[in-house]
């Protein structure tokens, strides 16, 4: 291949398990395009960093969201998305961790050497420049600005991708006008990027950091959001049903709470059971939350209609086997739920962050945000006994499914990456 030998570096953060599940999903497609293309997934923060928050985020982040009902994340989420609160994490970021992410960007090699994080590696960069990666993908809000301020002062002149994650609603961090290219799931955060880079191209003109231009919205491309693969349903519903041992007969609702089974899921699962009661079986995934895996199997493990399980990684099995999926409001499984065609009850959500993935699904008509357990539980009951209503939700929820999303998106980088070669 034309591209043999090439390297790209993803650059995340394990904030949520998103961020890493969609860089593998472009990873894996990459590789069946181009095997000859090699692909590193690399927490920056958490790898290179090491001061205190920044070698601490996706600990942070856990508990952040979940402390005080989210309402830290909130203020801490809305303050770092004004453009001051933008301007002093950026500051900080530079401040602490310049020289631990420039040792990531300018690593000769994409393998992790495990002692990097003593910082006893040697990297190297031509005095012209060069490339240490080929092609530099950003799959992180937290991930863009920084490493285009090194890759600029370095002279690497390898593209610079990023690839949002988020659906409905994003932060400003992730939309850097100095970006070749920026891929979005959807119009909205097209809009929302466009707006951004204009924005702040205008103020590092005004600044005299930049030259004057119009930002050339043509970098904006909307695609989709980056899943895995095998989520577009492969047999009938009942078939997946038994699969999983579940009754074919009866309707099967799924409770998720995205991958730490978050925001009271285990409310939310006592009122559905005990709502349906028998009309249709419960399947709850309670993810990386073993208490609550605990706490739902010793009250319902007899119950024949409740299945209750910790992480799994068939989670195209699970959705495919279910007609109603309640969930928090994540944008991964959103875009997963609507390739399943698999109308959705959103229970919780991440303020800010994930508001707008509850208005996209509203409009889109397949889905509605409810936060009373008992209420969930008795509109669960309602759709499901309204088998037209669901039918039509299950039609709508298809129409916007992208499961080809990471094969376009991994087609699009190594189109560049042969332009810039
Ligand atoms: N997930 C999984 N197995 C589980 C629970 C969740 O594979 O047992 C996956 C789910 O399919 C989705 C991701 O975890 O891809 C959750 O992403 P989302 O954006 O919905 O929420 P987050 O956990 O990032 O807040």
């Amino acid at each position: 291949s034309a591209l043999n030998g090439k390297k790209i570096q993803l650059l995340i953060s394990d904030t949520g398990g998103g961020h890493r599940a969609s860089a593998i999903s472009i990873r894996d497609q990459i590789s069946a395009l181009d095997p000859s293309v090699s692909c590193d997934i690399v927490d920056v923060y958490t790898t290179y960093c090491k001061v205190f928050p920044f070698n601490s985020y996706p600990d942070l982040y856990k508990l952040m969201v979940t402390l005080f009902d989210g309402v830290l994340w909130k203020l801490f989420y809305e303050g770092g998305d004004t453009d001051p609160g933008l301007w002093f994490n950026q500051l900080l970021t530079e401040t602490f961790c310049y020289s631990e992410f420039k040792k990531c960007l300018l690593r000769p090699g994409l393998n992790l050497d495990p002692s990097l994080k003593d910082g006893t590696e040697k990297y190297s960069v031509p005095e012209d420049g060069g490339r240490p990666a080929d092609m530099y993908v950003s799959v992180h809000p937290l991930t863009q600005s920084l490493p285009l301020k090194i890759l600029q002062e370095t002279k690497v002149n390898s593209p610079f991708i990023t690839v949002c994650t988020d659906l409905g609603s994003a932060s400003q961090s992730w939309f850097d006008y100095r970006c070749d290219k920026i891929i979005v799931p959807t119009e909205v955060l097209r809009e929302k990027a466009v707006r951004t880079c204009r924005k702040f191209m205008m103020r590092d003109s005004l600044m005299m950091t930049s030259t004057p231009k119009e930002y050339d919205t043509e970098k904006v491309e909307v695609i989709g959001l980056p899943i895995r693969s095998g989520f577009e349903p492969s047999k009938d519903k009942a078939e997946y049903k038994t699969d999983l041992n579940l009754d074919p007969s009866k309707p099967n609702v799924l409770i998720v709470g995205g991958g730490d089974g978050m925001g009271g899921i285990v409310e939310t699962a006592n009122a559905c059971i005990s709502s349906l009661n028998g009309l249709a079986s419960v399947t709850v995934i309670c993810g990386s939350n073993a208490e609550a895996k605990k706490n739902l199997e010793g009250l319902h493990g007899s119950n024949g209609d409740v299945l209750v399980t910790g992480y799994t990684p068939s989670m195209p099995s699970y959705m495919n086997s279910a007609d109603l999926m309640v969930t928090k409001a994540g944008p991964g499984s959103i875009a997963e739920a609507s390739v399943c065609g698999l109308p959705i009850i959103m229970y919780s959500f991440l303020p800010g962050q994930e508001e707008g993935n509850i208005s996209l699904v509203e409009e889109e008509g397949w889905g509605k945000y409810v936060k009373d357990p008992a209420e969930i539980g008795r509109l669960a009951k309602v759709w499901l006994e309204d088998g037209e209503g669901i039918e039509k939700r299950k039609e709508r929820a298809r129409k916007g499914g992208r499961q080809e999303a990471a094969r376009d998106i991994a087609k699009v980088l190594l189109e560049e990456l042969e332009l810039c070669s």
